[in-house]
């Protein structure tokens, strides 16, 4: 690994790796600009304030105003968090970015009426607005999403001691975020090499990744040392937070704190609960795909800190950049000409920001709006992790683009329930484009373990997540005090169960719960794995149903002028059944019986 290297400054970089934000503003003399003119004008948005029962005109002319404003601050926005995070060590746009962001914050209570005074509104009475004027046609189906929140909203006192309230919500979430990323001080402990180095949350995955067992286990077991010793403070924060999500739902009216979050996104639970049950029934696959990991590696027993070191080296599959563009273009195929003039022009009009750089944000992602270019933060290295990276950031922003080029801009967006889909549907393709590619089993071998990795750390593992976040909250309403020997207790039971008897369960995982961030975003992760799960059925569509290309493209183009669930029907995948899960599973088994098969 190269990582001592000394990494490059910013303005070193070769120009053609670096995205173009040329095309959001000219300069920075331009964004000025243009921030100068917002902040002029998104005042005056007040002065409608009271005037949406006045007639469909009046409604029309607010609600549009609004929305230009919301669009001029996305792309103010895009612009300085692109900026700040090339080079977060850059003073000036670490300053732009703060100021857009307080813009922003300002916005929002200056337009904080709108949604109220809305639904105070009489439905027939909105219902007569459309009637009257043909141009609220257009935004028939924001407006019904919207009063489905009736039923949920209080009354104006009510919901002003609410929002008065939601800093002191936040506070458990704060608080763990703070104790997890500033307070808390790993043990030193020794590398491969023998050199003492400090642990902490970056390098702990990769010591997990270590050839070397002795690194694996010290890694491990000093990891969780810290949070035995302070598993009290991590049960009351996470306790804290899971009290606030019950109480919000009690006073709601809705029937559970995991109804009120899957609502947001008009989701039933039972999506939710075919998901736990789905990866309950297939348990066994995944017991099947650790024996193996256990045989592969040689191992007299598999321990929870053997989970995450790869099964062969990783560099027997290096790709470059100007490689990957060439295997995405080839793998993405399937999807058509359309598609592929999408991703030349993301290579072509640098979307994408490619090397790492000094201050630069780490992770990938897509981040893009509706006027602009959906860019893509890398930090490339030649793997083939990377590669799938690349795959998987562009199935987001062509997602993006497809949306915002054929939807109005109230409807150009799409909710996260989606977003996975979109991104991990590129992976499948690229997974199956590879094994037809390899000549050796050595490749073979790499490119299976990649895609059995990533199931397993996104719909096992996400799973699991999402069974205990919602055992949680249902425990704590039902009068249950989440304290640390309870969660640690039945985070143990649920682990076992899911990695099986064949899998020794060390002690220090019974704490796992303590330390996952994801607890706090209410109802958040379930939908890696069933984004995961659609995407393996629509891979196989496009590849063999004649009409499974159009209907993913419809899917891609769709934004939210439709509901999640339905959206998906369009493409051909029913969220509210098992069979989606189950095909996915049938994708799972073939490859770990191909690499069961190469491994004899
Ligand atoms: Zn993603």
């Amino acid at each position: 690994m190269s990582k001592m290297q000394e990494l490059p400054a910013r303005e070193e970089l070769p120009e053609d790796l670096t995205w173009d934000l040329k095309s959001i503003y000219e300069s920075d003399q331009s964004f000025e600009e243009s921030f100068a003119s917002f902040e002029e004008n998104y005042q005056s948005l007040a002065s409608y304030q009271g005037t949406l029962a006045d007639g469909a005109d009046q409604l029309l002319t607010a609600l549009e105003n609004i929305l230009a404003s919301s669009r001029h601050l996305g792309n103010l926005h895009l612009y300085a968090h692109l900026k700040n995070d090339q080079d977060t060590s850059n003073a000036k746009y670490q300053e732009l970015y703060d100021r857009v962001r307080s813009l922003s914050s300002q916005f929002s209570v200056t337009i904080s009426w709108f949604q109220p005074e809305l639904l105070a509104i009489d439905e027939g009475k909105i219902q007569a607005y459309i009637q009257e004027n043909s141009e609220l046609e257009l935004y028939r189906h924001y407006l019904e999403r919207l009063m489905t929140k009736k039923e949920h909203t209080l009354r104006e006192s009510e919901e002003e001691l609410l929002a008065g309230a939601s800093n002191l919500f936040s506070v458990p979430g704060q608080t763990f975020s703070v104790l997890n990323n500033a307070d808390l001080k790993f043990p030193v402990i020794e590398d491969e090499e023998g050199q003492k180095v400090q642990l902490t949350h970056g390098n702990y995955s990769e010591f997990l990744e270590s050839k070397n067992r002795r690194v694996r286990e010290n890694a491990f077991k000093n990891y969780y040392s810290v949070y035995e010793g302070l598993q009290n403070t991590f049960a009351t924060t996470l306790y804290g937070n899971v009290k606030v999500q019950n109480y919000r739902a009690t006073v709601r009216n809705y029937s559970s704190a995991r109804d009120a979050a899957l609502s947001s996104n008009f989701i039933k639970e039972d999506v939710y609960d075919r998901l736990l049950e789905a990866v309950d029934n297939h348990l066994p696959s995944f017991h099947r795909y650790l024996k193996l990991r256990k045989k592969v590696l040689k191992l007299k027993d598999l321990h929870m800190y053997d989970m995450y070191t790869p099964l062969i080296k990783e560099s027997s599959f290096e790709v470059t950049f100007e490689e990957a563009k060439e295997i995405t273009l080839q793998a993405l195929k399937p999807l058509g000409a359309e598609y592929q003039e999408i991703l030349q022009k993301a290579f072509d009009e640098r979307w994408i920001d490619v090397c790492e750089n000094k201050g630069k944000r780490s992770g990938a992602y897509s981040s893009g709006n509706y006027d602009n270019n959906p860019y893509i933060l890398l930090n490339w290295h030649d793997s083939l992790n990377n590669l799938y990276t690349l795959v998987h950031e562009l199935g987001h922003s062509v997602h993006t683009y497809l949306t915002t080029k054929n939807q109005p801009y109230i409807y150009g967006d799409y909710p996260i329930f989606l977003a996975e889909i979109a991104s991990t549907t590129n992976e499948n393709l690229l997974t199956i484009y590879l094994l037809n590619q390899a000549d050796t089993d050595t490749e073979k071998i790499t490119i299976l373990n990649q895609y059995l990795d990533g199931f397993k750390g996104t719909v096992f593992r996400q799973t699991q997540f999402a069974e205990f976040e919602h055992f949680m909250h249902d425990q704590a309403a039902s009068g249950q005090p989440l304290i640390s020997h309870f969660l640690n207790e039945h985070y143990y039971k649920l682990n076992k169960r899911y990695y099986g008897e064949d899998v020794v369960s060390d002690e220090e995982i019974a704490l796992e719960w303590s330390r996952i961030p994801h607890f706090y975003y209410n109802y958040y992760v379930y939908q890696y794995a069933t984004g995961f799960c659609a995407s393996s059925a629509l891979a196989e569509a496009i590849l063999s149903d004649e009409t499974g290309l159009d209907r993913y493209l419809s899917f891609l183009k769709a934004g939210q002028s439709d509901y999640p669930i339905e959206v998906m029907k369009e493409a051909g995948v029913d969220m509210r059944s098992s069979d989606y899960l189950n095909r996915a599973f049938e994708v799972f088994d073939r490859y770990l019986k191909q690499l069961e098969d190469l491994i004899q």
